[in-house]
């Protein structure tokens, strides 16, 4: 089954997600693809469901071995993701496989606690901080309709990726 990344403005980026009721084996294969799609592509950190045309309430990421990480918790399986306490505010540039051609500042918490059912349909609370916390609002906020540029800071921190021909 081919993985399209879906993109900007395509329709489902805009859409809320829904609650997974039963993590069954059909959910963990998209679990599972989702993982293996966010490794093959390079410098991705993070992959929420709707970006492969799923509208489940999923996420997936793993900072491991990014430069702005120094102890990363590897991978995190997010079903269902709340976010309970948010702290602290950091501005960051972003960019999305979804929306290829630009990046952005965006202000984020500097640090969450989230929680949420993994693979496995167990539920577990996480604390992140840093990079860490800032991809794990990037994701969580695909799963509610969002995309980093609903989040800008100003219109003017929006910029062209650079193309090397
Ligand atoms: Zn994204």
């Amino acid at each position: 089954m081919p993985l399209a990344i879906r993109r900007f403005p395509d329709s489902i980026l805009k859409e809320r997600t829904k609650s997974v009721d039963e993590i069954d084996t059909r959910v963990r294969a998209l679990i599972n693809r989702m993982i293996d799609l966010m490794r093959r592509q390079p410098h991705c950190v993070g992959l929420a469901a709707p970006q492969i045309g799923s509208s489940a309430r999923i996420a997936v990421m793993d900072a491991t071995g990014h430069p702005k990480v120094k102890e990363s918790r590897g991978l995190i399986v997010l079903v269902n993701p709340l976010v309970e306490q948010a702290e602290g505010r950091v501005v960051g540039r972003e960019g999305c496989l979804s929306v290829p051609d630009f990046t952005g500042n965006v202000a984020r918490a500097a640090r969450v606690r989230v929680t949420a059912l993994d693979q496995f349909r167990v539920r577990f609370t996480v604390t992140l901080e840093g990079f860490e916390a800032v991809v794990a609002q990037h994701e969580i906020d695909h799963l509610d309709g969002m995309l980093f540029l609903d989040r800008v800071v100003s219109p003017t921190d929006v910029f062209r990726r650079k193309t090397y021909l």
